[in-house]
Formats: structure tokens, sequence, C-alpha cells
């Protein structure tokens, strides 16, 4: 059996037996059934796909050509768009339903979303402060289908989001993790809706470069009035002003702006978005003769918001470090600074005029206090620690009532 995709190959004859957690149960137990049934022995065997973009399908060998041929049936058959196939293939594994559809791919993540659904609605409806008229405009099935698309971090990370209790300073100051709640930013407090909020000058540019990138895709997949609409209510959440639909002339498109605008920001960024968007955008696709999923669409847009906050939170980290970098050396420099004071006080009360002093330890303090304190932090760092070892031998040596045999046992360790 010849196959382009390595891992479909160990699903299908590899040592592990197959789980509904797999994506392609369903499949794969149906293949492992099959293979098990045959009389003939089969051998898997892993085969480079889409040849045909290099070489000419005619050139290739009879093996590349037969998985050129089984790429081009799957378009042809997904472009046919036909209903499932109701009859029952021998060897299948047991059948599940939700709803009248068939649970196919990760069976227990499916059985446990179902039974969990009607909390989660709730739990959600909650954090985004949407009254329970308010949920039936949302299109829950676009949140759910935002959450799949994501990957496992990004859903944990909007989960946290969605929330409300991710790293931000308020939060971090309520743990007593921080000692302030304010943004690194930009010193206004920070909780988690200022997130989208700030307005640094650093965060503004990752802004408008996402924004910008999110119109440059909506410019491909839909009108322009719906490209007004959408800009107008993140430019509203993001400045906190009031929703500007002035350049929008479509009533529906406006209508639909209105209502996610009502359901305010947290509900806008973690995806409870109104139904009304699917279906100006489904209209939009029948227009322009496709048959693309409006949903699917909505999804899309709403990931690339998340993914532009997102990115406004990796600038803000970049910038709490640099800036706990900053006050961290600052401190160090302090306590450096401090440190060759006392040092030099040391040597002056030790030998006043510096007469006592060899040839390497007047050496090394040839340069006066405040030359060494203006030097980079890690040249005085060396300094400092070398300087506080010659300091305490010379003070050793010159107390008189010490012995010069404490003095050369205590020279010798320290200098080797
Ligand atoms: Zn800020």
């Amino acid at each position: 059996m010849y196959c382009d995709n390595k891992g479909a190959l160990s699903a299908a004859f590899g040592w592990k037996h197959p789980n509904p957690r797999w994506a392609s149960y369903d499949l794969v137990s149906l293949i492992r059934y099959h293979l098990s049934q045959s009389p003939i022995k089969w051998k898997a065997q892993h085969i480079r796909g889409h040849q045909d973009r290099h070489t000419k399908y005619e050139n290739l060998d009879i093996i590349a050509q037969g998985n050129v041929d089984a790429d081009r049936y799957a378009a042809i058959e997904m472009e046919a768009n036909r209903s499932v196939d109701q009859r029952v293939i021998i060897g299948e594994p047991w059948e599940l339903r939700q709803n009248g559809k068939r649970i196919v791919g990760d069976i227990e993540k499916r059985i446990r979303n179902t039974i969990h659904e009607r909390e989660m609605k709730e739990y959600w409806r909650k954090k985004f402060s949407i009254t329970a008229e308010q949920q039936d405009q949302v299109h829950w099935e676009v949140f759910k289908k935002v959450n799949r698309m994501n990957e496992d971090w990004v859903q944990t990370w909007m989960a946290k989001y969605n929330s409300r209790i991710g790293g931000v300073r308020k939060n971090m100051h309520r743990r007593k993790h921080a000692t302030d709640d304010k943004c690194p930013c930009c010193e206004e407090r920070e909780d988690t809706d200022h997130l989208l909020q700030c307005k640094n000058k650093d965060i503004q540019e990752v802004y408008d470069e996402k924004l910008r990138e999110i119109k440059e895709w909506m410019e491909k997949h839909t009108s322009e009035e719906m490209i007004k609409g959408v800009e107008a209510v993140i430019e509203a959440f993001r400045n906190g002003t009031d929703l500007n639909l002035e350049g929008c002339h479509d009533n529906m498109v406006k209508a639909a702006a209105r209502q996610q605008f009502e359901l305010g920001q947290r509900a806008f960024v973690g995806g409870w978005w109104s139904r009304r968007w699917s279906t100006l955008q489904n209209i939009y696709y029948r227009e322009q003769g496709k048959k693309n999923k409006a949903s699917i669409w909505v999804a899309r847009l709403i990931s690339q918001i998340q993914d532009m906050i997102r990115n406004m939170w990796f600038e803000r980290n970049s910038q709490l470090h640099n800036k706990e970098q900053s006050q961290h050396n600052e401190r160090m420099n302090q306590n450096l600074n401090t440190r060759i004071t006392k040092i030099y006080e040391r040597l002056n009360k030790a030998t006043p005029t510096k007469r006592v002093l060899n040839d390497d330890e007047r050496y090394y303090f040839s340069r006066n206090e405040n030359e060494i304190k203006r030097r980079r932090i890690r040249s005085k760092h060396r300094w400092v620690k070398e300087a506080e070892d010659i300091i305490e031998i010379l003070e050793i040596k010159l107390k008189r009532n010490n012995s010069i045999t404490n003095y050369l046992t205590y020279a010798a360790k320290e200098y080797g």
C-alpha cells in the first residue's frame, strides 16, 4: 500500500492500537480491519506526494502516477459535495450520532464537549457579561470553530485571556507577584481589557501592522462595506470610543456592527460574534457565485483578531522584560558604586599616602574613584570583587598587631 502520509501509514500498519482520540479513528479502524481480513499480505510503503509538480505526469513511474491520480480524485470528490453514503461498511467501528450527525474523529473530545456544552455556554455568557436575551444573537458554532482552529497553546492562552486570569499586572499584583498593577508600557492600570487598549507607541505599531494585514485579508474575501463595519467595531474597542459608522452605507452591515458593539469588547475578542456577520457574508458569497461557508470566514476573522491581541501581548512582554532588566541593572549599579566608595574609604584609611602599596596594588588603584564608577557594569563588577580582596589583605598587612606570618599565609592563599 503506497501513501504519501507517513502518519497515516503508521496509524494503519503500526503497533499502536487505534484510539477514539485519534483524528481519523473511524477510517483507521476500517482500514485495519480490512488489512487483517485480507488474504493478501500488505506492506506499507511511503511515497513522496505531488511529484507531478516537478516532473511531467507521463514521465513518472506508475506508483507516483497512482499518487497523483488519487489526489485528483479526492479533489473532484470534494468539489462534488456529495452527501455521505449512509450504508454501513463492513469493518467500521461502532457509530455515534449527535443531532442526527455522525461523530467522526476525536470521539472522546466530542462526547465531553456535548456533555458540557450547556455549562460552557453559561460560563462564557457570564465571563463576557452578556444577557440571556443577547446570547441568542450570538453564533455559537463560530465560537467553537475558532477554538478548534487554534493550536493547543493558543486555546489555552485564549481561555486564560477570556477568563481574565492571565498574567496582567492587575492579577499579578493581586496574587502578590508584582509590586503594582501598572502597565509596563504606559503606566495605566493593566487589566485584561487594557491589552487591546494600551496606547504605547510600539504596541500601536503592532496594532497598525496587524490591522493592515487583517484588512488585506478581508479585501480578498468580502465586500468593502463589510470591511468598514468590522473595522469600525475594532477601532471603537481599541480606542474606547463610540461606534463610528460614518463611512459605512450598508444598513445591514451597520446593524451587524451595532449589535456587535452592544455585545461588548470581551465578547468581540473572545469570539462571541453576532449571527448577522455570517448572514451578510453568506449573501456576499452567493452574489459572487461562491459556495464557501460564511461561518468559516467569520471564524478566521476572529482568529486573526485574537492573533493581533497576542502579538500586542508579546510586545508588552518584551517591554516588561527590558524594564525589569534595566531596573535590575540600576540596582546592581548603585550597589557597586556604594562598594567602590567603601573601598576607597578603606584604602585612604589604611594608607593615606599610598606609600606602602606594592607595584601591583598601586597599579590597581591608579584610577580614582569616579573613573571606576563610570565604567560599564561588568568591568566594574570585576574590579570591585578583586579590589575588596586586595584591600582586605592590605589591611591585614598593615595591622601592626598581626604577625607577618599571618599576612604571608593569607597572601599566598589569595594570590596563589
Ligand atoms: Zn499600557
